[in-house]
């Protein structure tokens, strides 16, 4: 864009947890393919990051693109009040099939955060006829669940994403986060906590949100899928609804379809969004089961009460569609494993870096948790000198690439991310916050 729309929008466009007045300098993306952002000023960036953990076929994937033009042509946004449309009727069937058992019903939604709203008011009307005074939710520490009230509610505190808005967010009760790691022995003790709360307030908790096995925002975290087999069963015993929130893990990104199939677990309810669409457009979903659906009958109002002015917009589905079909077109699975070993067998040696506290690997995602909190502009500066596209959060040093990433793409991603902290080392590179 030319020097003086650039000027504006430095000036008048707000980013994502930034300042307006002191920004991280935005770079100017002119055009995307495969796993490659163009920049105006000419330079090319492998994105290392599926645009924010959503484009897992790699940009422009030519199927998804061919089913949004198809339903371009046909028709444009239509109220869902009333009315149905056969993408959207297709997405539905094609998830409730795939999703773990029993989740057989969907809700369409706008994003992932609003889709978090709307699992948590769920669980608040399946408790209406039951115990009305379970208005509460149960959660553990080092989760997230995106930006809206509701969302941040469940959300840790201590992760940042509340900034100080303190009292204005309803208060939940937090438990420790699922202590054993991915990979460590199971020890069933530190199911005790959970067991104890649900005891403690089993007149006030309609809900047991997590997310299952990986915690994104929270510092790619990967835990124990025994966690999860011992959460379903207590929930099951208190009859609080369990919520998995697969809005970043779903989709392959952890190795399995969804993260909850390395339990074998099936959530009351489970929330969709990211890669629904293939990163292409912004739509989430909502699955559930007889349970939902029978105890949202018995309520008062006996709908849901939750409708919103785009649900299940044919564009967007019909992106979702694409997304299901680009999946189904390629061995994802051993595009992740793959992705995998590569990912463990480069990072390890970072571990024995003095800056590193841990490195950590699950499907495609690979970790570099720091021992200090990162200067975000700083590294971002260094990387994309580096031609990669890497956005580091907290302490945290990550790559979450697109599915179809070439090896060679891959390795550049990790030994930018190398380059950095090695550079860091040797002082040469500030990328600490002072
Ligand atoms: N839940 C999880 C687990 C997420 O990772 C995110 C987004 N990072 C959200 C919810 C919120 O989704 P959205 O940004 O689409 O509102």
């Amino acid at each position: 864009m030319n020097n003086e729309l650039l000027t504006f929008a430095r000036n008048h466009v707000w980013h994502p947890y930034d300042s307006l007045k002191e920004p991280i300098p935005a770079l100017d993306v002119v055009r995307t393919s495969g796993t490659t952002l163009y920049l105006s000023d000419g330079r090319e960036l492998t994105d290392g990051m599926s645009g924010w953990w959503s484009v897992c076929h790699g940009y422009g994937h030519p199927v998804i693109i061919s089913e949004m033009e198809k339903q371009l042509r046909r028709m444009s946004h239509v109220m869902f009040a009333g009315l149905i449309h056969e993408p959207a009727a297709e997405v539905a069937r094609r998830l409730s099939a795939m999703a773990p058992p029993d989740l057989n019903d969907v809700f369409f939604a706008d994003s992932g955060s609003v889709a978090v709203e709307i699992a948590l008011k769920m669980a608040v009307q399946y408790q209406e006829s039951r115990m009305p005074s379970r208005k509460r939710f149960l959660t553990v520490r080092g989760g997230y669940h995106g930006d809206t009230l509701g969302a941040m509610s469940v959300t840790d505190p201590g992760n940042g994403f509340a900034g100080s808005l303190g009292r204005y967010i309803p208060e939940q009760i937090f438990i420790s986060r699922p202590g054993i790691p991915f990979g460590a022995p199971w020890d069933a003790g530190v199911m005790d906590e959970l067991h104890e709360d649900l005891e403690r307030y089993q007149d006030e908790i309609a809900g047991f949100i997590l997310e299952p096995v990986m915690q994104g925002a929270g510092g790619m975290y990967f835990y124990h899928p025994e966690y999860l087999r011992a959460a379903r069963k207590l929930t099951r015993d208190y009859d609080v609804i369990f919520i998995c929130d697969e809005i970043a893990t779903g989709f392959g990104r952890t190795g399995e379809m969804f993260a909850c199939d390395y339990a074998g677990i099936s959530p009351d309810i489970m929330t969709l969004g990211k890669g629904l669409t293939g990163g292409m457009i912004s739509l989430s979903a909502v699955l559930t089961g007889d349970k939902i659906r029978e105890g949202v009958h018995q309520s008062s109002a006996r709908a849901l009460m939750h409708g919103p002015t785009f649900m299940a917009n044919p564009l967007a589905v019909s992106a979702a569609l694409g997304s299901l079909k680009a999946l189904e077109s390629y061995d994802w699975r051993t595009r992740v494993h793959h992705i995998e070993e590569i990912l463990k067998r480069e990072l390890a040696p970072l571990s024995e870096s003095p800056l590193v506290r841990e490195t950590r690997v699950l499907g495609a995602v690979g970790a570099v948790e720091m021992r200090q909190p990162v200067h975000t502009a700083a590294m971002q500066a260094f990387l994309t000198g580096e031609g990669v596209w890497l956005r580091p959060f907290g302490n945290i040093v990550y790559i979450y690439p697109p599915f179809v990433i070439t090896d060679e793409d891959l390795l550049r991603c990790v030994r930018s991310a190398e380059k950095l902290i090695r550079g860091m080392e040797k002082g040469v590179i500030r990328g600490f916050r002072e």
